[in-house]
């Protein structure tokens, strides 16, 4: 069972992100990416986590929950336009955290 939220990433990066230059900041930053990567695949989580160890898988699984369910997908074009456009009248002077 994995317990996965996106707020916790914005959290987890900004952490990875104050600390020093170096060999254990591009490990962390590797590992963090290859997590968040796991957590909102949009394909067979097994494929990914046997490319994570260096093994590869031409056919989905089958039975993970990306496999069982798959998520929808939908053209949000019109959307971000709208969003954008919304941005860009209020001179972006609101930050993400603005309901
Ligand atoms: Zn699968």
């Amino acid at each position: 069972m994995m317990l996965y939220d996106p707020a916790d990433m914005g959290w987890l990066r900004r952490m990875v992100d104050e600390k020093p230059e170096g060999p254990q900041k591009q490990v962390e930053s590797h590992k963090l990416n290859a997590m968040s990567a796991f957590a909102e695949a949009q394909t067979c989580r097994r494929q990914v986590l046997l490319n994570y160890f260096g093994e590869y898988r031409e056919q989905p699984c089958g039975n993970c929950d990306i496999c069982l369910d798959p998520p929808k997908h939908f053209d949000a074009t019109q959307e971000a336009q709208k969003a954008l456009s919304c941005v860009y009248r209020v001179n972006q002077s609101f930050g993400i955290s603005t309901w």
